[in-house]
C-alpha cells in the first residue's frame, strides 16, 4: 500500500495544475480515495463525505472522481452489474481479490505478476500495454460466517 499522505499530495498537485478549486468537500473525496480502503464506489464516497458535509451533492463526487481518472490518479474497476469501484491509492493496473458475498475488494501482494505478464506476451506475441486481472471468491471473514 502507498502512503495515503503522499498520494493525497500527488492528487492535489495534479488538480491544481488543472486549476481545479479544492473545496473542503472535494478535499474529503481526495482523502477517501488516497486511502481507498475497500476500493469505494461513488455512492460509498458520497455517504462518507456527507457525514461531515451534509450538503455535498453526488455531482461533486462524480466530477472529482472523473477528473482524477482523466489525470490517471485513480484506477476504475468496472463491473457489468453493480457500481464501479475506485482505487486512488494505487492508480496503476494491478490484480484484485473480490468477495462475491460482501463485495469487499483487496489488493493481493503478488510477486509473480511480472512473470505472468511476460509469459502471456511471449506466448501470444502481444505487446502488452495494460491488464485487468480479477479473482472472485469468498473472503476469510465471509468464510467464517458459515
Ligand atoms: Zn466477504
Ligand atoms: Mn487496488
Amino acid at each position: 500500500m502507498n502512503d495515503p499522505e503522499v498520494r493525497l499530495k500527488e492528487m492535489l498537485q495534479k488538480l491544481r495544475e488543472r486549476r481545479f478549486r479544492i473545496t473542503p468537500q472535494r478535499l474529503a473525496v481526495l482523502k477517501i480515495l488516497a486511502r481507498s480502503e475497500n476500493h469505494p464506489s461513488v455512492d460509498m464516497i458520497y455517504e462518507e463525505v456527507r457525514r461531515d458535509f451534509p450538503t455535498t451533492s453526488l455531482a461533486t463526487i462524480y466530477k472529482t472522481v472523473t477528473l482524477l481518472k482523466e489525470l490517471g490518479q485513480v484506477l476504475e474497476l468496472g463491473f457489468p452489474e453493480g457500481s464501479n469501484r475506485f482505487d486512488g491509492n494505487e492508480p496503476s493496473p494491478h490484480p484484485h481479490m473480490i468477495c462475491i458475498s460482501c463485495k469487499k475488494i483487496v489488493d493481493p501482494p503478488l510477486d509473480s505478476l511480472s512473470d505472468l505478464t511476460s509469459e502471456a506476451a511471449q506466448k501470444t506475441g502481444f505487446n502488452i500495454v495494460t491488464h485487468r486481472l480479477d479473482f472472485f471468491g469468498i473472503c476469510p471473514e465471509c468464510q467464517g460466517k458459515n
